[in-house]
């Protein structure tokens, strides 16, 4: 069985998928801990850093991706299901140049050495590759996005799009809020619900409110749309319960930087 395990490399601890190591696919989730720094290590703008030490963190994760900052590619994230092509033209969008890729909550690329980079702080982080290297796609599915089927999305994109069998399609799934501190409302729930029975996803708690499994939803989601099971890696990490490791916008509220999982082709 293969896993998302914690690496280092020169002090700064990050989460790899062994299954796409295996085929080869450059990629990496972020967390906070870097031994020689005194700050956790941010990847979102805003959060009361100057640019250039936000960049500084960009550089380090060049290093883990073998690409330079310069070539990386994000989106404004929206909370929706809309995946986007992105090209050589995009390169430095939303990081070193100030234009975006807007309103997209996953981007998708059949280019090389162009590293896509999404952001996340309790949402749940899909990565997509195929064992051919054809084409990497990276995914931010928060409770609205996973109910929107953004994986559904991605996939059917790489499949259509892009010319990828879905039994090709390799998917890793990054640390997120867990079901052991994801609490919604009944009428979050519902919203669940009208995706598939809920029953070993969902759990109703004393206090009426629920406790959801975005990982193990999105996973499904996947599995329906045809990715085998034996193509999926999984974290096991709760962004809320290791403050080690993760931001957390539910435990942390506006504090909360933001993590970034990172996939290049
Ligand atoms: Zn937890």
């Amino acid at each position: 069985m293969c896993a998302v395990l914690l690496r280092q490399k020169d002090g700064y601890h990050y989460l790899q998928s062994e299954l796409l190591n295996q085929y080869g696919i450059r990629h990496f989730f972020s967390t906070i801990k870097h031994d020689g720094l005194e700050r956790p290590v941010n990847f979102g703008f805003h959060y009361g850093e100057t640019r250039e030490e936000i960049l500084s963190h960009y550089r380090i994760a060049g290093e883990i991706l073998g690409e330079p900052v310069e070539r990386m590619v994000k989106s404004t994230q929206i909370h929706e299901a809309i995946v986007r092509d992105v090209e050589e033209a995009d390169c430095g969008k939303g990081i070193l140049r100030e234009s975006d890729i807007e309103n997209a909550d996953g981007l998708i690329c059949g280019e090389n050495h162009i590293p896509l980079v999404i952001f996340s702080a309790d949402c749940t982080p899909v990565l997509l590759a195929d064992k051919k290297n054809r084409a990497v796609c990276a995914v931010h599915a928060g409770w609205r996005g996973t109910v929107q089927k953004i994986a559904k999305n991605a996939v059917e994109k790489m499949y259509r799009e892009y010319g990828i069998p879905k039994e090709d399609i390799l998917c890793a799934i990054g640390p997120c809020i867990s079901k052991c501190c994801f609490e919604v409302s009944a009428e979050v729930a519902e919203e669940f619900e009208k995706l598939f029975p809920m029953e070993s996803f969902a759990e109703k708690k004393e206090n009426g409110k629920y406790h959801i499994d975005l990982k193990g939803v999105n996973r499904e989601i996947l599995l329906r749309e045809g990715v085998p099971e034996k193509n999926m890696d999984v974290s096991n990490d709760c962004t809320f319960c290791r403050e080690e490791l993760f931001y957390s916008f539910r435990r942390q509220g506006k504090e909360a930087g933001r993590m970034a999982a990172f996939i290049v082709r």
